[in-house]
């Protein structure tokens, strides 16, 4: 009976392996092999038997509120890069957590607790956590099971999620980023993606005091390998410069964990943050530091 039970626990943990939902990847939502490969059912028990579920939502607002009384002041003649990834935990959030504290700079994360399947990739949450540097986010829980058209469908289910999230991973700010829509609620400036159907969520989270930060610019993995760093710093020192983004002198930029599961990306997110140490203009700072309410 043992020996059956470890084959099932090895069974649903390489299910999950599989699946592991991640950004932009709309194309996915249509490939059906991944319902079959992650029942319902087994969302839910892992969600359960992973976590010690904790219910202080309140506690989380206030968390925020008092975080947002002790920001820098901004400097008008300085330019702010906020280093943002996406979707994990992964294999290369110990690769970010190392590198941010190297070079000792801030950086956000935005998590999805569904991707925090294994004892190692839960320690990589704390890990975050502990680091001074980085600032925890929140990316929904389920990152829409990559089915955007449906989970964007029902705003209520979105609100839910994004909680679920905050208990699962016990995250207590209330920044939000929407899996694969770069959409921006933050105080009364708001901005939508090109795909509209996101924003009755965005609507709702808005009025239940989410702040939802898009990007400005975005790292691409989509690519067979890594664009330059080189290349990446000019595409931000232009959109600076050209007055290109949600907010003028403060450019968010989107990156994902899992570009840096190599030592040679980890490399290259290095040197990306070194040519924006070197230039006296730009501030590297956390997402709490963001203007939320100046225009
Ligand atoms: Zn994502």
């Amino acid at each position: 009976m043992f020996i059956l039970n470890k084959h099932l626990k090895n069974a649903l943990l390489l299910s999950s392996l599989l699946i592991t939902f991640s950004c932009k990847n709309d194309q996915i939502s249509t490939n059906s092999s991944i319902e079959i490969s992650k029942p319902k059912e087994i969302l839910q028990q892992d969600s359960d038997s992973l976590y010690t579920i904790k219910t202080d939502s309140l506690k989380h607002l206030s968390d925020t509120i008092a975080k947002d009384d002790h920001k820098n002041p901004i400097d008008s003649t300085k330019q702010y890069v906020y280093l943002t990834f996406d979707d994990g935990p992964y294999k290369g959030s110990k690769n970010i957590n190392k590198i941010l504290t190297e070079e000792n700079v801030k950086g956000t994360v935005f998590l999805v607790g569904f991707n925090a399947f294994t004892k190692e990739l839960k320690q990589n949450v704390e890990d975050y956590k502990q680091n001074p540097n980085v600032e925890i986010a929140n990316h929904t829980y389920s990152h829409a099971r990559n089915k955007y058209k449906h989970f964007y469908g029902m705003p209520e289910g979105v609100l839910e999620d994004i909680k679920k999230n905050e208990v699962v991973l016990d995250i207590h700010s209330r920044w939000v980023r929407l899996p694969a829509r770069n959409t921006w609620r933050l105080g009364n400036r708001k901005k939508n993606d090109p795909v509209k159907n996101a924003i009755p969520a965005a609507d709702l989270l808005a009025k239940n005091q989410y702040y939802i930060y898009g990007w400005d610019f975005e790292w691409d993995r989509n690519a067979q390998s890594l664009t330059a760093p080189e290349k990446i710093y000019d595409g931000i020192v232009h959109r600076l410069d050209q007055n290109k983004t949600f907010e003028k002198n403060h450019l968010v930029i989107l990156m994902h964990d899992d570009m840096f599961n190599s030592d040679l990306n980890t490399e290259k997110l290095r040197q990306l943050i070194v040519l924006l140490k070197n230039n006296p203009k730009i501030v590297i700072e956390g997402i709490s530091n963001y203007p939320t309410t100046v225009s």
